[in-house]
């Protein structure tokens, strides 16, 4: 299967339309940003290691009964993906208070918010993707109420998919982010990636950042450490 039409290319991926209609060809490169772009690299395989990551969990999920765009790898930086309407909503689940919402929010760094909380916002660069309420959300006809209700629903399943096989690897799945698209028959669908750029991750020991704050806050080198996680996210599903 080859590439053609370049559709969209992204902060860090390129979407092309493919040789089989309604299959999607996503190119994860090796750009890496921050602060809505203010901060910019290009890290060598630092795409593979994303779309590694995001391959295992796409796996995952569809083994615990989520639905995802994902349909298989054509070589360790290239996805082919069920093609989605996507909605324009970024759902932020959050199991400790960690970034924005410790800016925004008298939370502590680290204080444990259970049941977790979800964030969404709306996914529009030129307006810093705002802040969503479910009325807004309703009202600006991005999605139903009951469509909400379900994207909620399988954002704290994915919750609980990916927190507890992490804790198994040692690592704390801190916040994450989503976004969901419909397939041809409106079926919600998970798309885009589950990656390093889009979790916060902490090593479940020493507390250590295992993800993008690595990059944002020069805690590092991002490429050593996203190698090493990936090593770890991937491990055998029933080792260690
Ligand atoms: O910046 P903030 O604390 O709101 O981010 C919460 C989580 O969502 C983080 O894991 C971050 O990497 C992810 N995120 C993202 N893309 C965005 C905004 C947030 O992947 N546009």
């Amino acid at each position: 299967m080859e590439a053609r039409e370049l559709l969209y290319s992204g902060k860090a991926k390129s979407v092309y339309r493919s040789s089989v209609p309604h299959e999607l060809i996503l190119r994860f490169r090796d750009d890496i940003t921050a602060f809505d772009g203010g901060k910019k690299d290009v890290k060598e395989k630092k795409g593979s290691y994303n779309a590694g990551v995001s391959a295992f969990f796409f796996r995952l999920l569809e083994e615990s009964g989520v639905k995802t765009h994902f349909l298989r790898m054509i070589d360790d930086r290239t996805m082919v993906a069920r093609e989605l309407t996507m909605i324009p909503l970024e759902v932020i689940v959050r199991n400790l208070a960690a970034g924005s919402i410790v800016r925004n929010y008298p939370f502590k760094e680290g204080q444990p918010l259970n049941p977790p909380v979800i964030v969404i916002d709306y996914k529009d660069d030129s307006r810093h993707d705002p802040m969503l309420n479910d009325d807004l959300i309703v009202a600006l006809k991005v999605v139903t109420g009951p469509e909400l209700a379900t994207i909620k629903q399988i954002a704290l399943r994915i919750n609980d998919v990916l927190r507890q096989h992490l804790a198994r690897q040692g690592i704390t799945l801190v916040d994450f982010k989503l976004e969901f698209g419909k397939g041809q028959d409106g079926t919600i669908y998970l798309g885009d990636e589950i990656s390093m750029d889009s979790m916060r991750l902490w090593d479940a020991k020493t507390g250590e950042s295992l993800d993008k704050d690595v990059y944002r806050f020069d805690k590092g080198d991002v490429l050593d450490v996203y190698d090493k996680v990936s090593h770890r996210i991937i491990a055998d599903k029933k080792g260690s």
